[in-house]
């Protein structure tokens, strides 16, 4: 890592090099060559920077200043006048609206504008995912050397446990009552896993967490193993993540070689290292038992629980189940103590939750925000609002697992306990924002399509009650069903819900209770009048 006058960040991950970024990266390094800057300006590219629409994206430090979408031919104007004159490369400036949108996230990259915070993804954009030095200039590997060498286990589940952190994988339970548990099991060996899977449509936070700060993850696991007296951890790394994938192959060899993996690690006697086993695309496996499963080498399906992982988990062992967003706070809380921590977001949900914004706003992308911002805020200020000056209908949080919310929920905060007190779940961080032209009939038909094709098919209920829901909901829009498949689905999202072995099936049902229970009269419409109210349906016009 050489020190420079400007740093030129290239976004880099699947969505920016398809985009070209590849070609922008080496056209930036030929022209600052011919320009002779190549002693004063480094390029380095990093993961995903944030707004999407406009990769890729550069950012140039100390100034922050944020092209996009940038061609390699806009390169050599970059360089020579950013890079070169010093000065704001106006001409690449492409729309009002693009720049707008790019202003706020500068902004609030600054801290200028209300309610964004980095804690988990506070280096991803801003080092080298690639190089271990950047990492530990960024304070990296301080909390682990701090943990090993200054607090006992007990003292680490303790700080954890104060802090308040619950998992960001969905559930929200809570982090240092669960890796307590596995640490008072009399039963050896112990073992960490980090849930890198995130199969949930529309949800890629994990995804940039570990492409652009693929060492967080392998430092909090390893103080994960320290608390709980583990010695092996694995990450549970999605099949089509092969950047991430790369990244965390990188990091755990540097890792190793510098010591931060392997045996006797900061001189405590503390052992432990990590493996990577890669998932082969099967929704099912993102939970925690059928996870399990697959990495014993057998077909992913739910186990029935309990016993539960903390006290029968891999091998039949104690195991910590991690979500990665979940893990990525770990480091900052034992770095900076439970009382910094819980400054950020709710009493009973403290910290930041990192949201994938998608759909009908100005805007998508992803940010990092305190838990309790509102659902209308995030469309305004990280939406940019709706698009074409839409009206919000619905939003649907946490993928297809998620709860479907509706615009007279739009000012209840989001953290766990006040979505639940709504009756609505705040699963793993993906907002699905849809306009008034969206049919909630047509949008729950997808779900379900996806959920049978995903079902695991270990149990009747699921198995045959995805297939039927998908049915019913196809007649729906076709504009076929009668009143006796109305109420059919509804007999249906009581087995569902009731009777499903796991929380695929059970889950399953919650966005057809949802429409139901907000949308009741536009789901009638389509057997009582056999018209769609918003046009989208394939009876429309009849
Ligand atoms: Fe498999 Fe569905 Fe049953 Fe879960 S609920 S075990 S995914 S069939």
């Amino acid at each position: 890592m050489k020190f420079v006058r400007s740093l030129v960040l290239v976004s880099s991950d699947p969505d920016s090099l398809a985009r070209g970024a590849q070609e922008v990266h080496e056209r930036l390094q030929r022209e600052i060559q011919s320009a002779g800057l190549q002693e004063e300006v480094a390029v380095v590219p990093v993961g995903d920077l944030g707004r999407h629409g406009a990769a890729p994206l550069i950012v140039v430090y100390p100034e922050a200043t944020i092209y996009g979408p940038v061609t390699p031919d806009d390169v050599p104007l970059l360089v020579e006048e950013h890079l070169r004159k010093g000065r704001i490369a106006v001409g690449l400036r492409a729309s009002a609206r693009e720049l707008s949108g790019r202003i706020a996230w500068l902004s609030a990259r600054r801290g200028t504008l209300p309610a964004e915070q980095r804690i988990v993804l506070a280096r991803a954009g801003l080092i080298d995912p690639e190089d271990i030095e950047d990492y530990i200039l960024h304070d990296g590997y301080e909390a682990l050397g701090k943990a090993l060498t200054q607090m006992t286990p007990v003292d680490v589940i303790n700080a954890i446990g104060k802090s308040g952190l619950r998992g960001r994988g969905g559930a929200g339970f809570p982090t240092g009552m669960k890796w307590r548990f596995v640490s008072q099991t009399d039963s050896y060996p112990k073992y960490v896993i980090c849930n890198a899977d995130e199969s949930e449509p529309g949800t890629f936070k994990d995804r940039l967490i570990l492409e652009g700060d693929p060492h967080s993850i392998v430092e909090a696991m390893t103080i994960a193993g320290y608390a709980v007296g583990a010695s092996e951890g694995y990450i549970y790394v999605r099949g089509e993540y092969v950047l991430a994938q790369e990244r965390l192959d990188k990091a755990i060899d540097q890792a190793r070689q510098m010591g931060f993996l392997g045996e006797d690690i900061f001189g405590s006697g503390f052992n432990f290292d990590i493996h990577i086993h890669t998932g082969a695309g099967a929704y099912i496996c993102g939970e925690e038992t059928a996870l399990i499963e697959s990495i014993e080498g057998k077909r992913g399906e739910p186990r029935a629980r309990p016993p539960y992982p903390t006290t029968h988990g891999l091998w039949g062992k104690p195991t910590v189940v991690n979500n990665v967003e979940t893990l990525a706070n770990v480091p900052p809380i034992v770095r900076n103590g439970a009382s910094w921590f819980r400054r950020f977001g709710t009493s009973n949900s403290p910290g930041t939750k990192v949201y994938t914004i998608l759909g009908n706003v100005n805007v998508t992308g992803l940010v990092e925000v305190p838990m309790g911002i509102t659902l209308r805020e995030v469309i305004a200020i990280y939406g940019k609002g709706m698009k074409d000056g839409a009206t919000f209908k619905l939003a649907q949080t946490g993928g297809s697992s998620g709860s479907i919310v509706p615009s007279s929920l739009q000012d209840t905060p989001m953290d766990f306990d006040s979505f639940a007190r709504a009756g609505v779940s705040l699963g793993s961080g993906a907002l699905l924002i849809c306009n008034e032209d969206t049919c909630v009939v047509d949008l729950v038909k997808v779900l379900l399509n996806f959920f049978r094709r995903e079902s695991c098919g270990k149990c009747t209920p699921c198995r045959v009650g995805t297939e039927r829901a998908h049915q019913i909901l196809t007649s729906l829009s076709e504009g076929t069903a009668e009143l006796s498949d109305l109420r059919d689905l509804e007999t249906l999202v009581d087995g569902l819900s009731q009777l499903s072995h796991c929380g695929l099936g059970q889950t399953a049902a919650v966005p057809i209770r949802d429409i139901f229970k907000h949308f009741r009269a536009e789901v009638e419409a389509h057997v009582r009048l056999k018209i769609c109210p918003t046009g989208a349906c394939s009876m429309s016009g009849r």
